[in-house]
């Protein structure tokens, strides 16, 4: 299990993150930034793994739980 770190404050509001991987990401109604759906994510969740990767803010990133 991983913990799943974002800082909207880095985000620039591209949405990837949202498309990549719907279940755990979303956008802000307001400003577009990235809400989390999820504050974990399973070892060998590839979407949230792409999602983190696909950011172009590197708002994104993955711990230990
Ligand atoms: S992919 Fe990154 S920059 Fe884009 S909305 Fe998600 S956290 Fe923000």
């Amino acid at each position: 299990m991983k913990r799943i770190i974002a800082d909207a404050e880095q985000c620039m509001s591209s949405g990837m993150c949202a498309l990549t991987a719907p279940d755990h990401f979303d956008q802000d109604d307001e400003d577009g930034r990235v809400v989390l759906l999820a504050e974990e994510a399973e070892d060998g969740d590839g979407d949230v793994a792409d999602a983190v990767r696909l950011c172009p803010a590197a708002a994104l990133r993955l711990e230990p739980a």
